[in-house]
């Protein structure tokens, strides 16, 4: 079956086509296989609201089943900050260096016990008849002192597993696709397509 993925960032595309490779009679399309994509303005509440706004606009300009992941760091001490803002924290010339930079001078001061955060992802199915389906994964954390590692993206260099006893950043893509938001949100999203009808 086909599957188009409504997102041109490489990294999440890299962590979904790494997840959906247990499922082989998938093929993966993305927004750059389509003349004129719809460009959807993330104006939701939730990242629930997110990812079905732009995997219902992708389905609806493809005609075929598209996935949307909609994504973002949540920190305690900051009332949720960045939350839905994520990609967009620090405004249109930050960088993820310039956004890493500004949580850890927001979280200067805030004790050990006090650093909690979570990576949230909500990923929508939706289908060219109209219905949509939602999976949501979290990930728990510390917000570091300093970033740490160079890999994954976005906020992982800051993000501390205590499980694990590293940053995201510092996890291969094979781990990173074991524990994160996105990758539970994954696997249940894995389930959701197997139980699809095949044309
Ligand atoms: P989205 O493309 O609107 O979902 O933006 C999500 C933003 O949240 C990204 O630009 C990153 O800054 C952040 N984010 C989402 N997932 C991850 C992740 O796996 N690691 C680090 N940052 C992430």
């Amino acid at each position: 079956m086909k599957l188009v993925i409504a997102t041109n960032n490489a990294n999440k595309v890299r962590e979904i086509r790494d997840k959906f490779a247990a499922l082989p009679d998938l093929e993966i399309l993305t927004p750059a296989d389509f003349a004129d994509p719809p460009e959807v303005i993330e104006d939701g509440a939730t990242f629930r609201d997110n990812a079905m706004k732009k995997a219902r606009a992708l389905a609806d300009h493809t005609g075929l089943a598209s996935l949307a992941d909609d994504s973002g760091l949540v920190v305690d001490a900051l009332g949720g900050r960045p939350g839905v803002f994520s990609a967009r924290y620090g405004g249109e010339g930050a960088d993820d260096a310039a956004r890493n930079r500004m949580i850890l001078d927001e979280m200067r001061g805030v004790p050990e016990g006090r650093r909690s955060a979570r990576f949230v992802c909500a990923i929508a199915i939706a289908l060219p008849g109209g219905e949509s389906l939602v999976a949501e994964g979290t990930c728990e954390g510390v917000i570091t002192g300093a970033m740490r590692g160079n890999g994954g993206f976005g906020y992982d260099p800051i993000f501390y597993l205590p499980e694990l006893g590293r940053t995201m950043a510092e996890l291969t893509l094979g781990e990173k696709n074991r524990v994160s938001h996105r990758a539970r949100a994954l696997d249940s999203a894995l389930e959701i397509l197997r139980g699809l009808p095949r044309r």
